[in-house]
Order: structure tokens, then sequence, then C-alpha cells
């Protein structure tokens, strides 16, 4: 059993992409555990973005990232971390494959921030640590 920390981000929820976006996580066979509409504040997303805090496209990001609501969804089934990225795509939606939720359905749009749509924790550290920031 493995679970990870799904985030449609607020250019997926404005483009009303969050039921196509879950309705691949379903087809793929992973299990909606818990879901919920999240207005991000600052402290919320400087924790999740720990990592990039200083690099240029920090500041940006967290503009993005609280611009609208953003949908966190618990999801689970084997291999899921892994799962969900290969059905995320490339971080860079104009580059990421055909198929891919980012190939599929996102694009640049001359910003100097990605906009892609989605997020997906990268290991099961990340997924516990970001699980229980955005779900407690
Ligand atoms: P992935 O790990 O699949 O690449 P991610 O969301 O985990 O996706 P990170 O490298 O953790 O990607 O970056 C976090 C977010 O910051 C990205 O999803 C994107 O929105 C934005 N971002 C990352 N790199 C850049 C960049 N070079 N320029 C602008 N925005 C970026």
């Amino acid at each position: 059993h493995e679970e990870t920390l799904i985030l449609v981000k607020p250019d997926g929820v404005k483009r009303g992409l969050t039921g196509e976006i879950l309705r691949r996580i379903e087809a793929k066979g992973y299990v909606l555990v818990d879901l919920k509409m999240v207005q991000a504040d600052r402290d919320l997303l400087t924790s999740h973005y720990a990592e990039h805090e200083g690099k240029p496209f920090f500041e940006p990001l967290v503009e993005f990232m609280s611009s609208g609501p953003t949908v966190a969804i618990r999801a689970a089934g084997d291999r899921v971390i892994e799962g969900f990225r290969s059905l995320a795509g490339a971080t860079d939606p104009t580059t990421a494959a055909p198929g891919t939720i980012r190939g599929d359905l996102g694009r640049d749009w001359g910003l100097n921030v990605q906009q892609n749509l989605v997020h997906g924790s990268d290991s099961t550290l990340s997924a516990e640590r970001e699980l229980a920031l955005w779900f407690g």
C-alpha cells in the first residue's frame, strides 16, 4: 500500500480541468482516498516548496500557487508515486510527452513560472511530508 499527494494547481482548476485530471487518475486504477479544495497561503507554500527557496522562480511560483484554489488529493495504489509522475509527464508542459496530463493539456503561457497543471510527490519521504502538510 502506497499513498501520494497530488495537486491540481490553480491553472488546472481555473481551466476547468479538475474532472479530466481526476478521471485520468481513476482510469489508471488509483484510488482517491481524500480530496479537498484549498486556498494555499504563503506559509503552506513555503513549506511545500522549501527546496526551491532562493531560486529565481520561487517568488513567481508562490504567487501562482496562491492565485486561486488548488485541489489536494490523497491517492493510493501500489507504486502510485512513480505511477502518477509518469501520468503527469515532464515538468515543462511544452515538451512533456503527448499522452501525459501536462503533454496533452498544458502549454507555455510566456510567464516566468511553469504553469504545469499538477504536482505529484517524488518519493515516499516527500509523500509523507506533503500529505502531512496538506491533510494534517
Ligand atoms: P517535476 O518534479 O515533475 O519536474 P515538480 O512540480 O516536482 O515537477 P519541481 O522541480 O519540484 O517540479 O518544481 C516545482 C514547480 O516549480 C514546477 O512544477 C513548476 O511549476 C515550477 N518550476 C520548476 N522549475 C522551473 C523553472 N526553471 N522555471 C519556472 N518554473 C519552474
